[in-house]
């Protein structure tokens, strides 16, 4: 068992660090031959402008091609704007895994980051989430399962086998974000561990 973690651009190492604290195997994607044989992918925030360019070294093309296949994904921020169907104001969607529409930089300018908690379904009530320049999602099409909201937004969701969220869970020590990815939408156990 493998989790990539698209390494293009962003906040790569934070991912890598979460999953590792899990004892997942990790590997960081660069190339179209790193994604051979893995069980689920990350897409980290970071600029996804800059990602999306960085991805037209053919990496993109596989990703559209693994999430039609059922690959499990999870975007967190710059990474969700990737996922989404839709980017508001952009013509094209970059991997248009999930039937979503987002708004980049809904949370303000980078000086209105912040953190708080949230209550997220099937993770729990109060966990830690540091919104940064965030992008929120405007519109959540029918198979689309809303899993927690920031003021009344959507701010994390879900269709098949693919994870969205606003936020940077690997910026905190909680991995219970990370954890639910792994175990309930890559559906792995982790070795030597029962029930
Ligand atoms: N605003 C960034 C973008 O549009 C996302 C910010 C982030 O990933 N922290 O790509």
């Amino acid at each position: 068992m493998t989790i990539g973690v698209l390494g293009l651009q962003g906040a790569v190492r934070e991912h890598v660090k979460s999953l590792d604290a899990l004892g997942v195997p990790t590997r960081v994607v660069k190339s179209t031959a790193d994604l051979d044989g893995l069980s689920g992918l990350i897409l980290p925030g970071g600029e996804s402008t800059a990602i999306a360019l960085l991805g037209e070294n053919g990496v993109f093309d596989r990703l559209r091609r693994l999430a039609a296949e059922g690959l499990p994904m999870f975007g967190t921020c710059a990474g969700m704007i990737l996922l989404a169907r839709d980017v508001e104001g952009r013509a094209a969607a970059p991997l248009g895994a999930i039937d979503i529409t987002v708004a980049r930089n809904a949370s303000g300018r980078q000086v209105h980051s912040f953190e708080t908690t949230l209550a997220i379904d099937g993770i729990g009530d109060d966990v830690p989430a540091v919104f940064i320049r965030a992008p929120y999602i405007t519109r959540v099409g029918a198979g689309v399962r809303v899993l927690a909201r920031h003021a009344g937004v959507p701010v994390m969701a879900t269709e098949g086998r693919i994870l969205v969220a606003s936020f940077h869970p690997e910026l905190t020590e909680d991995l219970r974000v990370h954890r639910y990815f792994v175990e309930t939408v890559c559906g792995l156990r982790r070795e030597g561990e029962r029930g």
